[in-house]
């Protein structure tokens, strides 16, 4: 087994056609109600530090890491298994994996960009693996020089690698450029469906949708969300849903309004970064994932629990600023504070209905 799972974090079953099941899809109620939890997945420390020149040390990430475990996160995208060359910013994800998986309860994600980053993530023990797959042409070629379908057919090379190596790290296709593109314009709903579904197909347990370039509006969010949740309800396992994640950026001040439309199709766990730092580099223009903070404080204030600690957010948003000095933080609620009018129960949140 060259991962473990904290005890929590149940494995996905084997691969199978769940089109060719006479069970009945796994009921999603429970994961979509309003009340449900909403997991939050910090990547600011990729998603975040692989848009910013500098590189920092290593045991710098790991306060930051530390600091988000302590802030009640249970997931944390570490790093990327990205040649070092590239992108030396991200050169110590392995070192990082490692300290990670002491913390208890923590998911330990980190994005791989294709079959030898794989590799390097099954090795490393990670829990999850992140493989961006574009929705558009133009910006998979740029972003990793090759078209969406070869990406597929690496996505089912990875599958039988990580079946082989009899590991339970989880294999997610994160669809980006979902929304739009900068290279490309528009892409295509149908488009992105039809990759989703192929994703699913060649093995991955789980997809989510990214607006990489800050593009999507909430009712697109929502129209896209909603059909791709239909899509992939007879993937969905063990009431786990295959659809899984939607990932934001705030380029253009819509980043909280979409998280909004998402939530309310029934995503119930989102990426963000504190500090709201981010970006792509092929992207141009692109910057900004929603803010970690802004983010638990929209659910937070709607009753929604995301087990984050407010004081203790604040805290390591504080410090990044000082980690990052001279880089642009975003975000709003650092600014004001919490309101006095927010019920301390909710403020307190959130951490004991899903402690973990
Ligand atoms: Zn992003």
């Amino acid at each position: 087994m060259l991962a473990c799972m904290p005890p929590d974090f149940a494995p996905a079953p084997p691969a199978c056609d769940p089109r060719a099941s006479t069970a009945a899809p796994a009921p999603t109620a429970p994961l979509s109600g309003r009340a449900a939890p909403v997991a939050l997945r910090e990547v600011g420390l990729r998603d975040g530090l692989q848009s910013i020149a500098r590189t920092l040390p290593t045991a710098t990430k790991l306060q930051w890491l530390r600091a988000a475990h302590a802030a009640g996160l249970r997931e944390v995208e570490v790093g990327s298994f990205v040649p070092p060359r590239l992108m030396p910013q991200l050169a110590d994800t392995q070192a990082l994996v490692h300290e990670a998986l002491r913390l208890p309860g923590l998911v330990v994600s980190v994005l791989v960009p294709n079959l030898k980053g794989a590799e390097r993530a099954l090795r490393s023990g990670a829990h999850a693996m992140l493989l961006p797959l574009s929705a558009s042409q133009a910006h998979s070629l740029a972003n990793l020089r090759k078209t969406p379908d070869d990406v597929v057919r690496e996505i089912a090379e990875i599958r039988r690698l990580r079946d082989a190596a009899g590991s339970t790290c989880l294999l997610e296709v994160g669809l980006s450029t979902a929304f739009g593109c900068t290279i490309q314009g528009r892409v295509e709903p149908d488009e992105v469906l039809r990759l989703v579904r192929a994703a699913l197909d060649a093995g991955a347990d789980r997809v989510g949708l990214a607006d990489t370039v800050g593009y999507a509006d909430p009712r697109q969010v929502r129209e896209l969300f909603e059909r791709a949740f239909e899509l992939t309800r007879p993937y969905d396992r063990a009431g786990e849903p295959a659809l899984a994640c939607g990932h934001f950026h705030d380029t253009r001040g819509l980043g909280l309004a979409n998280v909004f439309a998402a939530w309310e199709a029934g995503v119930r766990r989102f990426d963000a970064c504190t500090g709201g730092i981010g970006g792509c580099p092929h992207a141009p223009g692109a910057s900004g994932n929603v803010a970690t903070e802004d983010v638990a404080y929209l659910l937070a204030s709607m009753g929604v629990p995301t087990g984050v600690d407010f004081d203790a957010l604040m805290t390591l948003r504080r410090s990044l600023a000082g980690w990052l000095e001279g880089e642009p933080l975003h975000g709003h609620i650092w600014r004001a504070g919490l309101p006095r009018t927010m019920p301390a129960r909710r403020r307190e949140a959130t951490a004991a209905e899903v402690a973990q």
